[in-house]
């Protein structure tokens, strides 16, 4: 069993958040150091480290992050502006928090990363 961070307590709820989006595979919640005006975590409620740990089990679970993100975006007004998904791994990808997790990220124009 991979090791619990705070994004499990956030998903049962143990600790003050508020779920904009709950289900059996996924969990949603605002990031509290938001980046852009729309800053929402998406997170699998299974404790996937990083982007090394998933396996073929995890597919029905990863798909639903996009379905819960593009939920999310129009929910929040920014499907038409549009808005980035992120998902960081490991030290060279930013990775802070090791239980996998998509970032939206929308309400301004966000930079280009990739030239
Ligand atoms: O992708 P990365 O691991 O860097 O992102 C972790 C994110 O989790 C950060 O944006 C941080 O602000 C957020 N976070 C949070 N609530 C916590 C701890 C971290 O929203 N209790």
């Amino acid at each position: 069993m991979a090791e619990e961070t705070i994004f499990s307590k956030i998903i049962r709820q143990e600790i003050p958040a508020k779920l904009l989006y709950q289900d059996d595979l996924v969990s949603a919640f605002r990031d509290i150091h938001p980046q852009a005006p729309t800053h929402i975590l998406i997170v699998p409620n299974k404790v996937i480290p990083t982007v090394n740990d998933v396996t073929t089990e995890d597919e029905v679970a990863l798909g639903r992050l996009f379905t819960v993100a593009r939920k999310l975006a129009a929910e929040e007004g920014i499907d038409e502006s549009g808005y980035r998904l992120v998902v960081n791994c490991n030290r060279d990808g930013g990775q802070e928090v090791f239980h996998l997790h998509m970032h939206l990220l929308g309400g301004k124009r966000i930079g280009r990363l990739v030239q």
